[in-house]
């Protein structure tokens, strides 16, 4: 079963008395453990759909399987929940709490899903995860006391705090040194080789798309092109 399949995704904002549609008809699957960029020219709909896909907004029409649900016609609480059960983000701009610890940021989702672990529980884990992108050493810092390739590492950690399947990042780079980028790139790569985590990664850039075993173009709201390219060690068996 594939982990993500859309079938003719539509999305039009509606701006007073203009129509603005975006996504024009999006057709595709991606498999449990994939490794995905999400590419195209600026205002192309990468956002949107990684929105849709995000379950924070819904398809104007068009069916969206997550996980063998069709959640198109979801409600905003049945999303939310969608979210923090399968989901992790990670943004450009970090999105961190200022004057919080860089634990406590990961902690924070944990404090508002269900589940039954404790608080004591919830700290180990963060730790840990802490630990597994390289700030061990950096718990207690605040993010105006990190770089911005560590406040990316604090940001990862948090987005898999919930143990999601899929995470979605949007140009996550963006604001990143390149070698830092090639840090944080490696990073996404581990975790979907040695976690089978799905990722999506959006980014306007083909060197970041590069890093990505199979590359999805969109144009104007449209699939432009969907490719696997061969020699990037980023998922699947040795080819
Ligand atoms: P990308 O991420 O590829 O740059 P976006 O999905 O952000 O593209 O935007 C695609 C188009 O949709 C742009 O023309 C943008 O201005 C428009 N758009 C994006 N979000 C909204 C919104 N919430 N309301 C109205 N228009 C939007
Ligand atoms: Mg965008």
């Amino acid at each position: 079963m594939q982990l993500i399949e859309l079938r003719e995704i539509r999305k039009t904002y509606y701006l007073g008395e203009v129509d603005l549609p975006v996504l024009n008809g999006i057709t595709l699957s991606i498999g449990s453990g994939e490794f995905v960029a999400l590419t195209g020219a600026s205002g192309s709909g990468k956002s949107t759909l990684m929105n849709l896909l995000g379950c924070l907004d819904h398809p104007t029409s068009g069916e969206y399987w997550l996980d063998g649900r069709e959640i198109s016609h979801s409600s905003s609480n049945e999303r939310a929940q969608l979210r923090n059960r399968m989901i992790g983000f990670v943004f450009q701009n970090f999105n961190l709490l200022p004057r919080t610890s860089a634990l406590e940021n990961v902690i924070m989702p944990l404090t508002y899903s269900h589940h039954e672990h404790t608080e004591h529980e919830n700290r180990i884990w963060s730790t840990d995860l802490m630990e597994r992108v390289g700030l061990g050493d950096r718990m207690d810092h605040q993010p105006s006391q990190l770089s911005g390739g560590q406040q990316q590492r604090v940001a990862i950690a948090r987005a898999l705090v919930n143990r999601p399947k899929l995470l979605l990042a949007d140009e996550p780079t963006g604001n990143l040194d390149s070698k830092t980028s090639e840090e944080i790139l490696l990073m996404l790569q581990g975790l979907n080789q040695t976690e089978g985590l799905t990722v999506l990664l959006v980014t306007h850039d083909p060197g970041i798309a590069a890093h990505a075993r199979r590359v999805i173009r969109l144009h104007d709201g449209l699939l432009a092109s969907d490719s696997v390219q061969v020699a990037v060690g980023s998922d699947g068996p040795p080819k």
